[in-house]
């Protein structure tokens, strides 16, 4: 991936922090763009780390619900540093609440952040990787919920099922240019946003009895990234357990 420039959104902490380092440490010719909302100092340990890899990194802060903002820094960065080379569309959360009682904004804001953000970071660039003629990479992060659905998470697997139909549309826009668009579909993966499930019984529900890690998810997007990856576009591949099959 020599001196090409990765964008990875919610990279202080979680898959996306394990995605930068996990590209940083392969793909030390990489310049990684970290991105935060609510954690620049967690992002900065982040660059520190991937810096001692001898790779160079810089920090974006913005909401990825915030379409002006998003627009505005990531053309501005563009503009200063040059067109990227791939992106990870990883930012997301999750409010889950059962859908009779679920609240407005438990909706709105899961379905702004992680499927708006889809079109909100994702416009600016993809515009200017066509105009450089970028052969990209874009790989954005669904989840098994998106897949088979959820109790409790009709907000998130509607958002996580949006995503994936944006990204196979997407990848039929952008296959003629050579840029790729792929998807992820983590199952239940070891980080802030499964704090507080009841693991003992998340477990049960596994094949393999056990959590992923962000690093397992690291190495698929670290893959897909890739030059050897070239003719894999529009594709949903699933890291989860055997969990969904
Ligand atoms: P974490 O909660 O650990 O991290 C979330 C990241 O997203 C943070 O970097 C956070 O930035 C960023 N983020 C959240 N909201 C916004 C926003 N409005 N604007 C910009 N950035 C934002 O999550 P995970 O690492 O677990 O998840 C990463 C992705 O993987 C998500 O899309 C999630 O849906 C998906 N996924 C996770 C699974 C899991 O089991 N963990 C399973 C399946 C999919 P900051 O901290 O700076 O605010």
């Amino acid at each position: 991936m020599g001196n090409k420039r990765i964008l990875i959104t919610g990279s202080s902490r979680g898959i996306g922090a394990q995605t930068a380092l996990y590209i940083a440490k392969n793909n030390p010719d990489t310049e990684i763009v970290l991105h935060c909302n609510s954690n620049p100092a967690k992002a900065q340990d982040v660059k520190k780390e991937i810096e001692a890899f001898g790779c160079s990194a810089g920090v974006l802060q913005f909401d990825v619900k915030n379409r002006v903002q998003c627009r505005e820094i990531i053309e501005n960065d563009i503009k200063q540093n040059g067109a990227y080379y791939g992106v990870v569309l990883n930012a997301g959360i999750a409010k889950d609440n059962v859908f009779p009682v679920m609240e407005d904004d438990e909706w709105d804001d899961v379905l702004n952040t992680n499927l708006g953000g889809f079109y909100n970071v994702l416009k600016p660039v993809v515009m200017s990787m066509i105009e450089n003629r970028v052969k990209g990479r874009i790989v954005t992060m669904s989840s098994i919920s998106g897949l088979a659905g959820n109790r409790g998470q009709v907000n998130y697997s509607a958002s996580k099922a949006g995503i994936i139909g944006a990204t196979k549309a997407l990848s039929l826009e952008l296959a003629k240019r050579g840029i790729t668009v792929n998807c992820v579909a983590p199952g239940v993966i070891d980080t802030d946003m499964v704090e507080g499930i009841p693991v003992d019984e998340v477990k049960k529900m596994i094949p393999m009895k056990r959590l992923g890690t962000a690093k397992e998810v690291a190495s698929l997007v670290n893959y897909l990234m890739s030059e050897d990856a070239s003719y894999i576009t529009g594709q949903v591949i699933s890291v989860n357990g055997g969990m969904y099959r």
